[in-house]
C-alpha cells in the first residue's frame, strides 16, 4: 500500500518546497493539489467561461500532472500550462474556482485517483484540506504553518514582485480560502509545524522527524 503524508498548510506556508524536498529523501512521490486548481482557473478563462459554468463541464476538464519531485509539468490537454498558472491572474482566479462545490468533489475523486496510481512506495500530498476531506486516513499528517509576515516576505521574494501587490494576494487568498476549508486549525490527529523561525532545510528536517515519529506508531 502507498504510503500517503499529507501536508496543509495557507499560502506562503512553504508546503510547497517543503514536500518536494521531503519527497526526494523519502523516495516519494510529490503531488501539488493546488496545481490542479489553478490548471481549472486557467481552463475556464482560457476557455471563455464563468467560474459558475464549470461545474457543468468537469467531464471536459483534460488534467495530468507529474508526480516526479525532480521534473515537475502540469499538463491541460496538449497545453503545457506549469508556468502559466503560477501567474498573478491565476492567482487572483483561483479561490472563485475552488469554492465550487462540484469542484472540490471532482478534485477530490482525481487526487485520490492520483495517489492510487503512484507507482513509488509513497506519495507527499500538499493542498489545504488533503489531512481533512482528501486523505483523511493519511498515515502521516501534517499542517505546516507560519506567521503572516514571513509568509508574504518568501512569496515575495519567490516571484519577485513588489511586496504590497503580494500582501494583497495572499491574504485576500487565505480570506476567501478559509470560508470553504480551515487549514489553520489542525485536526484532531494532526502534527503542526510552524516554520516562523526555520529555514527551508530546517522545516525538511522537522517533516522528516514528524514523519518518523508518526510512521513508527
Ligand atoms: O497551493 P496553491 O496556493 O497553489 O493553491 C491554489 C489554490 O487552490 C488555493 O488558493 C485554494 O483556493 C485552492 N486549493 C484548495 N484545496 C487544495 C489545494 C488548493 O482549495 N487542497
Amino acid at each position: 500500500m502507498t504510503t500517503v503524508i499529507a501536508i496543509d498548510g495557507p499560502a506562503g506556508s512553504g508546503k510547497s518546497s517543503v514536500s518536494k524536498q521531503a519527497a526526494r529523501e523519502l523516495g516519494f512521490g510529490y503531488l501539488d493539489t493546488g496545481a490542479a486548481y489553478r490548471a481549472l482557473a486557467w481552463w475556464s478563462k482560457s476557455t471563455g467561461s464563468e467560474p459558475d459554468d464549470l461545474a457543468t463541464r468537469l467531464d471536459d476538464f483534460d488534467y495530468s500532472i507529474s508526480t516526479n519531485p525532480d521534473d515537475f509539468w502540469v499538463h491541460v490537454g496538449s497545453d503545457d500550462v506549469t508556468e502559466a498558472i503560477r501567474e498573478s491572474a491565476i492567482s487572483e482566479a483561483v479561490s472563485d474556482v475552488a469554492r465550487i462545490p462540484e469542484v472540490r468533489t471532482f478534485m477530490k475523486q482525481l487526487t485520490r485517483g492520483i495517489i492510487a496510481a503512484e507507482n513509488r512506495p509513497g506519495i507527499v500530498v500538499e493542498g489545504r484540506d488533503i489531512t481533512t476531506v482528501v486523505a483523511p486516513d493519511a498515515q502521516v499528517r501534517l499542517l505546516l504553518t507560519a506567521d503572516e509576515a514571513v509568509r508574504i516576505k518568501r512569496r515575495s521574494a519567490e516571484l519577485s514582485v513588489a511586496s504590497q501587490q503580494i500582501t494583497k494576494q495572499v491574504t485576500d487568498r487565505d480570506a476567501s480560502d478559509l470560508k470553504v476549508v480551515d487549514f489553520i486549525t489542525p485536526a484532531v490527529g494532526v502534527e503542526l509545524i510552524d516554520s516562523t523561525e526555520l529555514d527551508l532545510p530546517q522545516t525538511v528536517q522537522a517533516v522528516l522527524s514528524a514523519v518518523s515519529r508518526q510512521l513508527a506508531i
